[in-house]
This record gives structure tokens, sequence and C-alpha cells, in this order.
């Protein structure tokens, strides 16, 4: 279970994120959704160890990790534009964290991500040879394979179009539910919250507006904030 606990933020002595409480089952797909500006970002970079905090704590399984260091939390994020490395095929982006890290995982368990992505016919593609739903599959790869203890995505399927922003949506969903793996997703668009979460957050000016589930949020929005901001965007 992940833990934020009465977490604070400011930047410019202005608060971004003002004691905020959340807490994550493990596997549970949770949604931040909220509009511009609203903390969201930050609030992913605090779990992720990329941004400090004034007050509060976050706790993961009963550990507090105040003073744990980014890249010792084994927290992956996959960033809104994807960064990849464009003269590097899709298999060199794919193995690129695994370098220092060996024995992390097995041929079969690297086999097994890139099956699941359906990734074997473009491992030797470049980034500019593969389209947007490709890249974002080379960039899930990428993050898998480092075997996160909780997956981070930032305004995920933002970028891609119709078809593929549906299949990709469906993909994340089985990620978390075949690895058992909490996924926390940014995202400004309600439709793309309500349709991939078991719960979301909805934050405005860094304050918690509710966390609920899709049904919860729909059926009682707890505020008026939260009824013209889901009901507007639907
Ligand atoms: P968006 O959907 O537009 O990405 P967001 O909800 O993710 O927005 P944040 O990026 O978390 O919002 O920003 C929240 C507030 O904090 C904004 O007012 C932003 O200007 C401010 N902010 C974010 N990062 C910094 C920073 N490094 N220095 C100063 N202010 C910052």
């Amino acid at each position: 279970m992940l833990k934020l606990q009465n977490i604070s933020k400011q930047f410019d002595d202005k608060f971004v994120l003002e004691n905020i409480n959340l807490e994550i089952e493990t596997g549970e797909i949770v949604s931040l959704l909220g509009p511009s500006g609203s903390g969201k970002t930050t609030m992913l970079n605090i779990i992720l160890g990329l941004t400090s905090v004034e007050q509060g704590k976050i706790i993961f399984n009963d550990t507090d990790l105040s003073n744990v260091r980014m890249k010792d939390r084994g927290f992956n994020i996959v960033f809104q534009d994807y960064a990849l490395f464009p003269h590097l095929n899709a298999y060199e982006n794919i193995v690129y964290g695994l370098r220092n890290k060996k024995g992390l995982v097995t041929e079969e368990e690297l086999q097994e991500y890139i099956d699941f992505l359906e990734l074997k016919p473009h491992l030797k593609k470049k980034m500019a040879e593969l389209s947007g739903g490709q890249k974002q599959r080379v960039a899930l790869a990428r993050t898998l394979v480092m075997k996160p203890k909780i997956l981070l995505l930032d305004e995920p399927i933002s970028a891609l179009d119709g078809v593929i922003k549906e299949s990709i949506k469906q993909r994340i969903k089985s990620i978390a539910r075949q690895f058992k793996l909490t996924t926390i997703i940014v995202t400004h668009d309600p439709e793309e919250a309500l349709t991939m979460s078991d719960k979301i957050l909805i934050i405005n000016q860094g304050n918690i507006s509710q966390f609920g589930s899709p049904k919860e949020i729909i059926n009682q929005p707890a505020n008026d904030f939260v009824r013209e901001f889901i009901l507007k965007q639907l």
C-alpha cells in the first residue's frame, strides 16, 4: 500500500499542494484528475521522488520514503513525451535501463513483456519509424522491464488518436491486472479517468475534491466543482 500523509508543497511561497492524504492499495489503477495547474504532475513527481516536500510523509508498504532517493524507491515513470532515444532501435530502448542491472529480468521475462506489448515485429526499428501507439508501447516495455514497484504514467494517451487511444487504455488496464502492478495515471480528461481507473483522485487548486470509484464520482459528486468538471467534459 502507498500512503501519502499530510503532503504539502510550495513553489515560490505559494502552496501547490495542501495537506494531501491518500491511500492506494497494491494493484489498483488510480487516476489523478484535475484541470491544468491543479497540482497533478507535482503529486506524481513527489511520489516518484523527483520533487521534495516541505511537509508530510510518503509510506510504501510500511517503509517511510522521506529519505529514500528516487533511484532507490523502485517506482518508474512513462513521461508524456516517452523520452525514447531516437538513435537507438526499439529493442535497444527497451533494454537501455538494464545495462547496469544484470539479472533484474530473465530473458524469458523480457520476451514476455515484448510479446505482451506486441513489439516483436518492431524491435529493429528506430523511433522515427514507429507510430505514436508503437512508441508508447516501447516506452511501457522499457519501464516494465525495470520491474517497477509502482508504475507512474503522465498523460499516457492524450497525444494519441481515437482507435489507438482505446487500445492503449485496454493495454494499461491489462498490465496492471496481469502484473498486479499499482498504476498511477495523471490525466486532465475525465472520460479517460472514468474508463481506466479503479479509483479517481480529483484535485482542484492543490486540494483533494474527491477520491472514489468512477461510479461514486458520477453518482455522488462531493461538490459543485466535481459535478461541473465531470459533467462538462463528458
Ligand atoms: P497540467 O495539467 O497543466 O500539466 P498540473 O495539474 O500537472 O497541470 P502542476 O504541473 O503540478 O499542475 O503545477 C501546479 C502548480 O505548480 C502550477 O501553478 C505550476 O505553475 C506550479 N509549478 C509546478 N512546477 C513548478 C516549479 N518547478 N516552480 C514553480 N512553480 C511550479
